[in-house]
């Protein structure tokens, strides 16, 4: 077990809010920073690598995965299948590593339930509905049923924002830069993060 304690910082964002963009900025600014590969039975898309964006696998593979318990979390999202492994959590927490995880709302409200506070939070919100619907079209990669199916889950995702620790929007991409950074940073204050001030009860110190 590391001194550091491990710290789990999850994404969430509809489809289109800007998040890879963001997500690639903070690792470049915290190289320490390591990303929960997730697993998914949806096709790459042109410039994905395997094992570095997603696992591709295969619906048998995915169901084998669910079977052995593999998952922490999984969810059917746009039709195809999405889950984040114990590894790269137990891993994080076991060796006191910085993970980044980019799920859904399906994904966020499971792992909230697992993990609760040993966890933080932060949602990346669109301006406007009709932003984002220029954005996804914009972008050229989904098909009009894709497009259709993300802008709807989009309108049911904004209603889960409250539930985060912080909500980042992302009109500007500079300031929603900075706001997510402040994320994460403030996250790092926590009392749980801060063993040298607060000590564990192994120090036989409690009250
Ligand atoms: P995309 O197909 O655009 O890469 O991702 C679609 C959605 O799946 C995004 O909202 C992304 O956050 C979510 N997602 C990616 N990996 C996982 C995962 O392991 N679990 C869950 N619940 N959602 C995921």
């Amino acid at each position: 077990m590391s001194e550091k304690r491990g710290f789990l910082f999850v994404i969430t964002a509809p489809s289109g809010a800007g998040k890879t963009t963001l997500i690639n900025r903070l690792r470049q600014e915290f190289p320490e920073i390591r990303f929960s590969v997730s697993t998914t039975t949806r096709a790459p898309r042109p410039g994905e690598i395997h094992g570095r964006d997603y696992f591709f696998v295969d619906r048998g593979t995915f169901d084998a995965l669910v079977a052995r318990g593999a998952f922490i979390e999984h969810a059917h999202i746009h039709g195809n299948d999405y889950g984040t492994t114990w590894d790269f959590v137990n891993a994080a927490l076991d060796e006191g590593r910085e993970l980044v995880l980019d799920i859904d709302v399906q994904g966020f409200r499971a792992l909230r339930a697992r993990l609760g506070a040993r966890a933080n939070y932060v949602f990346i919100a669109p301006p406007s509905l009709e932003a984002l619907e220029r954005r996804l079209s914009g972008r050229g990669t989904e098909s009009p049923e894709s497009l259709s199916l993300r802008l709807a889950n989009a309108r049911k995702e904004l209603l889960a924002a409250g539930e985060f620790d912080f909500i980042v929007v992302n009109d500007d991409l500079e300031t929603a830069y900075g706001e997510l950074r402040a994320a994460w940073i403030a996250c790092h204050l926590r009392p749980l993060y801060r063993a040298a001030i607060v000590p564990g009860p192994e120090a036989g110190n409690s009250p």
